[in-house]
């Protein structure tokens, strides 16, 4: 036996270990109904060999990776943060990822923004990671889409999405995203980084506070990347951690960031847990 196919034998005897375990776990169903096959016999031998390094984590396993493959991920921006966001969702193998981003590629973005490539320089930022994001993992559905999310047209984007990334760098689209994921029930991911400190944070609608029940209005002088910089490195930690949250959101591994957002000093190499509560009065998910 090869050496592949005796790991392979290995991850699909551990897989199908793991989904035992969780069904022995799981509380006994009411009706005795014929049970569902084992998640890890759902797994190609590609998908096991691909995905090794996270269907052997005990949180993981064929349950998640089955979780992941069947969701579809909308992110809102391809750039700093987008990118690592776009990057690690493809890898883990989420199902469907769509791409949403308005430019171009720009010379100053290449420092930081890892999907795109000198030569990219002028093509749509959407279409030069989809085009990487194809390379990188083929199995997943990848929709780039060279438009903005605006108030208008939020509901009409977010139509069939399990989860929304947001990756934009400007309130008034990250009000735009946290009212339409209120109103559509998708869960969201936030988060924003600036020089070297950043912010994320989960919201479940009308179960935990949403973006604007933390910050109801924007800084009225609220500085840019354009103006004020953003090192490479820092945008990927919190694009990393923008991910991870997508991840724990997708498939319940872990607990999400929520009622609340994650503080991070990498100046000081802090990184503090700053809890919020829902406001009844939020115009977003008051009503929820
Ligand atoms: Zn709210």
């Amino acid at each position: 036996m090869s050496d592949g196919a005796s790991r392979r034998g290995f991850f699909r005897d551990l897989a199908a270990a793991v989904a035992s375990t969780r069904d022995a776990m799981a509380p006994e169903p009411a009706a005795a109904e014929p049970p569902p096959a084992p998640a890890a016999a759902q797994l190609s031998d590609a998908e096991i060999e691909r995905y090794a390094r996270q269907l052997v984590l005990p949180e993981w396993g064929a349950a998640a990776q089955l979780a992941i493959s069947e969701a579809n991920v909308l992110v809102v921006g391809v750039g700093a943060l987008g990118t690592p966001v776009a990057a690690y969702l493809a890898g883990a193998g989420v199902g469907r990822l769509g791409l949403l981003d308005p430019d171009d590629v720009e010379l100053s973005n290449l420092h930081r923004q890892l999907l795109h490539f000198t030569p990219d320089v002028g093509v749509p930022k959407a279409e030069s990671a989809a085009a990487k994001l194809r390379f990188l993992n083929p199995d997943v559905v990848v929709e780039p889409y060279q438009v903005r999310l605006e108030e208008e047209n939020a509901a009409a984007l977010l139509e069939g999405q399990d989860l929304v990334v947001d990756c934009s760098d400007s309130f008034a689209t990250r009000y735009a995203v946290n009212a339409a994921c209120c109103a559509a029930g998708v869960r969201l991911v936030e988060a924003g980084v600036l020089g070297l400190s950043g912010m994320v944070m989960s919201i479940k609608p009308g179960r935990t506070a949403c973006y604007r029940c933390v910050f109801p209005v924007a800084p009225a002088d609220a500085p840019r990347c354009a103006d004020a910089g953003v090192l490479g490195p820092a945008a990927g930690v919190i694009g990393s951690l923008q991910a991870l949250e997508a991840m724990k959101l997708v498939t319940g591994v872990a607990p999400a960031v929520a009622d609340g957002f994650l503080q991070v000093d990498l100046a000081s190499a802090e990184f503090t847990r700053v809890h919020a509560s829902r406001r009844a009065d939020c115009p977003d998910c008051g009503t929820l």
